[in-house]
């Protein structure tokens, strides 16, 4: 499921390819990829402008000239291409909803089955965001933040970094890789981290996620005909996707389990 990195990676191209502009064709193919009739979407959001392209956690918001808002998530395999007029295409996945650009661009939302592309009125949107811990990314990710998220819980940490109540925009790939990096097993309860384990947690945090942006991500499908960047975090992976290889810190075997009804990735060397 992509993370900050691959939504953020997203927003970026987003904001080069189509911010500004005049949405003149739409095509729902999938009309469960959407949460509003065909027709009602077409009112809303054909002869608009994009003017503003955001991410929340992980999400994607596409503000538009009629007021409202289109909210994308991926969930597990949606992806987005923008297909050019005139240059090869090669979609990621079935095409599922298609804005159509003055300058006959295409932006395809592609594999929305359990992902989405909503139209939402402002108040709606504010409800998501309402919904999300801080970005870790985002200055008000304080160190006292993090420790206040901390506080109180029980539970293993794992579970507790993917909680996007919790923090928001961290999902398996990354909390592994994070718990790698912070020498810290996917199990470890919460109460039993000492305050060293919990400072470098809050420092790996940012600084693997904004490795993870500059890298590109992990989708290894490019967003259009000249993205060259997108699944360039791959071969940086550590943990995550690596059972029964070696540590490249330490040459113990990477051992897989369920930790929190999801796969987590570790080293039990490197972690404790
Ligand atoms: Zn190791």
């Amino acid at each position: 499921m992509p993370e900050i990195p691959e939504m953020e990676t997203y927003k970026d191209y987003l904001q080069l390819s189509v911010l500004g502009k005049k949405i003149v064709g739409t095509e729902i193919v999938r009309e469960r990829s959407t949460n509003v009739p065909p027709d009602e979407f077409v009112r809303w959001v054909q002869d608009t402008s994009i003017e503003q392209v955001l991410r929340c956690g992980k999400y994607l918001i596409l503000s538009l000239s009629s007021g409202k808002a289109l909210c994308a998530h991926m969930m597990l395999d949606g992806r987005i291409y923008y297909e050019v007029a005139g240059e090869p295409v090669e979609l990621p996945g079935s095409s599922h909803i298609q804005l159509r650009f003055e300058d006959d661009s295409i932006l395809h939302f592609c594999d929305l089955r359990l992902g989405y592309l909503k139209l939402l009125d402002p108040s709606q949107v504010q409800a998501i965001k309402d919904g999300l811990g801080p970005d870790p990314l985002d200055s008000g990710f304080s160190f006292t933040a993090f420790l206040k998220i901390l506080s109180a819980k029980r539970g293993m940490i794992k579970p507790l970094l993917m909680d996007q109540k919790n923090i928001s925009g961290i999902g398996n790939a990354y909390s592994n890789e994070i718990l790698f990096a912070a020498g810290i097993l996917p199990e470890r309860k919460v109460p039993t981290l000492t305050d060293g384990e919990k400072e470098r947690l809050y420092s790996v945090i940012p600084d693997l996620l904004r490795q993870a942006i500059e890298k590109g991500g992990y989708i290894e499908e490019p967003f259009a005909f000249w993205d060259n960047l997108s699944g360039g975090m791959i071969p940086y992976f550590k943990v995550y996707d690596r059972s029964g290889q070696p540590c490249l810190q330490c040459g113990d075997t990477i051992r897989q389990k369920i930790v929190g009804g999801r796969n987590a990735y570790y080293c039990l060397t490197c972690q404790h």
